[in-house]
C-alpha cells in the first residue's frame, strides 16, 4: 500500500480481536464452516477443506512486493513453517495450513508493514491488479501502476462503508496484453498511446462469463477515483442483493436489458459523482523508476527480459503450480537485499517477476531460482488451489497439473510443443481457464453412467486486448487421461517440426482431433 496512514493501519488492527474471537467459537463448534466463511472472507482468510487449517490471503496491492514485504512474507513463512505458499492470480500471496494462533499474529504483524489482510475476501473491493511489468516494460503505453497504487488507497475506504452485492475486482493494464484482463473486471483501466485510459465495466470470468462494457474512453488518468466512485454506486443502484449467483457486477448488463442500457445507467451515476463536488483528482503521482547503474549483458534466457531503462532487466520465475520453495524464497530475499531498487512483482498467471537487475544480478537470480522454476512455457502453466483445499472445489486442479507436468517430462517433448495451460477446480474460474488456448475446468465424467473424475477442455481462449476471447468448450476427459492427451497433442505438434502457435494456426482441428479418444 503506498500512502496509508497509521490511524487507517489501526483501524484494520481494530478488527482483529472480533476475527479471533469468532475464529475460536468456529474451533470450539459454536459456528458451522458455511456460518465461519461468510464471516471470515472479510478478513482475508478462509478455513480449508476439512475446517482444522486456515489460509490466509496477504494482499500486494498491484502485485508489488518490494523488499519489506518480502521481508515478511520469507520470515514468518519460516517462523511459522508454513508448507505452502502459493502466488495467487488476483497477484496476492496466500499462506496455507495455519493454525489459529498463527493466524492471528501473522494478521497483526502483516499491518506494520502495510499488508492489509482485511477484505481480501468476501463481497468487498478486492485486491487492485496491475500489469506487472507495468513501469519497466519496454513497449508499455505508459506506467499504470501508481494509479493503481492511488485506486487502492482509495478502495480500503469501502471496504467498511457501502455495502456491496458482491465483490468488486478493479484491474489496470498499460499494454495490449492485457494480463490482468482489464477489459473483462467488473471496473478496468487500459492505457492508450495518449496517456489516457479506455474504462471497461461489468465483465468477468466464472459461470456466464463476459466481457466488459466500454463505459468511457479516453479518460485523463488524475479523474479514475470518480470512476470508480460512479462504478460502485451503480453497483449498488442496481446490482443484485437477492441471488448470490447473479450478483456480481456483469450481471447488470442482462438485468438492465443491453450493453447501452448498462452504459448509459453508468453514465448517469457518473455524472452525478462529477456534479457532487467531491475532489478526487489525483495529485502527485511518483515515478518508481530505477535509474541504477547498469554492468553488463546477462546470458541468454528466455527468463530475462530487457526493460526500458537501459542496461536493466526483469527476471520470471514461475515456481511450479505457483507455489515456491520456501528455501528458495529465502534465497532469492537474501541476495535481492544486497542489490538497489530490486523488488518483486507477483503476476496474475502464478509467477513473480524480479525487476531492476543488472546483467550480472540477473545472472545471479536467474541461477538461485533454476531448481525451483518451470523449465519451458508449458511449465508455467496456472492452476487454482483446487480441491484438497478449497472448500467449494470439486477437482484437485494442482495435482492433475503436476502430474501432467511429470507425464510430458517424461515422454521428452519439445520446449515449444505444448502451450501454458490454465486450470480451475471448478466453474468459479480461479484458474482463470476460459482464457488460455487450452483451458481445463474440474467436471465429472459419466463412463457406462457411472460419475468419474473428470476436466471439461476448452479451446481457444485469448485474453489479449481486441482478441478476447473465452473457451469454447470441447467436451469432458477423464483427469487420469489428461496427460495422455496433452502427450497426444505434443507429438502431433513435434512431428510437424513447427511451434504449437504455427501448428495450430495451420491445423485449428488439432486440438479437438487429439482429444477425440478421450471424449
Ligand atoms: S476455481 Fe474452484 S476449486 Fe479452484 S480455488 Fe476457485 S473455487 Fe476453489
Amino acid at each position: 500500500m503506498s500512502d496509508l496512514d497509521k490511524m487507517e493501519v489501526e483501524y484494520f488492527r481494530a478488527q482483529l480481536p472480533e476475527f479471533e474471537k469468532k475464529t475460536r467459537e468456529f474451533h470450539e463448534g459454536k459456528m458451522n464452516i458455511k456460518e465461519y466463511k461468510s464471516f471470515s472472507g472479510k478478513y482475508g482468510s478462509y478455513a480449508q477443506r476439512m475446517g482444522k487449517r486456515h489460509m490466509l490471503r496477504l494482499r500486494m496491492t498491484a502485485g508489488r512486493m518490494p523488499l519489506s514485504k518480502l521481508n515478511f512474507v520469507v520470515d514468518m513463512a519460516k517462523k511459522y513453517d508454513v508448507n505452502l505458499v502459493h502466488f495467487t492470480t488476483c497477484q496476492a500471496v496466500q499462506f496455507h495450513d495455519l493454525l489459529p494462533d498463527t493466524l492471528f499474529d501473522l494478521m497483526n504483524k502483516a499491518l506494520d508493514v502495510d499488508i492489509i489482510c482485511y477484505g481480501g475476501g468476501g463481497d468487498y473491493p478486492r485486491n487492485v491488479m496491475c500489469s506487472p511489468l507495468s513501469g519497466v516494460e519496454a513497449d508499455e503505453y505508459f506506467d499504470v501502476m501508481p494509479y493503481a497504487e492511488k485506486m487502492a488507497d482509495y478502495l480500503v475506504h469501502y471496504i467498511d462503508r457501502e455495502k456491496m452485492p458482491r465483490k468488486l475486482k478493479v484491474a489496470f493494464s498499460n499494454s495490449k496484453a492485457n494480463t490482468t484482463h482489464a477489459t473483462f473486471r467488473d471496473l478496468g483501466f487500459v492505457a492508450r498511446e495518449d496517456g489516457l485510459f479506455d474504462v471497461y465495466a461489468a465483465g468477468g470470468l466464472g459461470i456466464d462469463p463476459r466481457l466488459g462494457v466500454l463505459v468511457d474512453e479516453g479518460v485523463k488518468p488524475e479523474d479514475i477515483l470518480y470512476y470508480t466512485k460512479a462504478m460502485i454506486h451503480t453497483f449498488r443502484k442496481y446490482g443484485n442483493y437477492e441471488n448470490r449467483r447473479k450478483a456480481r457486477t456483469r450481471f447488470m448488463v442482462e438485468a438492465l436489458g443491453s450493453e447501452e442500457s448498462f452504459r448509459k445507467a453508468y453514465q448517469e451515476e457518473l455524472a452525478k459523482v462529477f456534479a457532487d463536488g467531491e475532489d478526487l483528482k489525483l495529485r502527485e503521482i511518483r515515478d518508481l523508476s530505477s535509474h541504477k547503474e547498469a554492468d553488463g549483458t546477462p546470458e541468454q534466457s528466455w527468463r530475462i527480459i530487457e526493460q526500458k531503462q537501459k542496461g536493466l532487466y526483469s527476471l520470471l520465475w514461475h515456481p511450479i503450480g505457483g507455489s515456491p520453495k520456501l528455501e528458495i524464497l529465502e534465497k532469492v530475499r537474501d541476495e535481492a537485499a544486497k542489490m538497489k531498487d530490486v523488488e518483486l512483482r507477483v503476476t496474475p498467471d502464478e509467477s513473480v517477476y524480479i525487476i531492476n537487475l543488472t546483467g550480472k544480478e540477473a545472472d545471479r537470480l536467474l541461477k538461485i531460482t533454476e531448481e525451483d522454476c518451470a523449465r519451458n512455457p508449458f511449465e508455467t502453466s496456472v492452476s487454482c488451489v483446487g480441491a484438497t483445499i478449497c472448500q467449494v472445489g470439486l477437482r484437485d486442479s494442482q495435482g492433475m497439473l503436476k502430474k501432467a507436468i511429470e507425464k510430458v517430462r517424461e515422454a521428452n517433448l519439445r520446449d515449444d510443443a505444448l502451450p501454458k495451460i490454465f486450470i480451475s477446480g471448478c466453474t468459479s474460474s480461479c484458474g482463470t481457464h476460459q482464457i488460455g488456448r487450452l483451458g481445463f475446468r474440474g467436471a465429472v465424467k459419466f463412463v457406462d453412467k457411472k460419475p468419474f473424475p473428470g476436466f471439461l477442455l476448452f479451446e481457444y481462449g485469448d485474453e489479449r486486448q481486441n482478441q478476447e476471447r473465452f473457451g469454447q468448450e470441447v467436451g469432458t476427459l477423464l483427469e487420469e487421461d489428461v496427460p495422455n492427451f496433452l502427450i497426444d497433442l505434443g507429438r502431433m505438434v513435434e512431428a510437424s517440426g513447427k511451434s504449437f502457435d504455427e501448428y495450430l494456426r495451420e491445423n485449428p482441428d488439432a486440438i479437438k482431433q487429439a482429444a477425440k479418444p478421450y471424449i
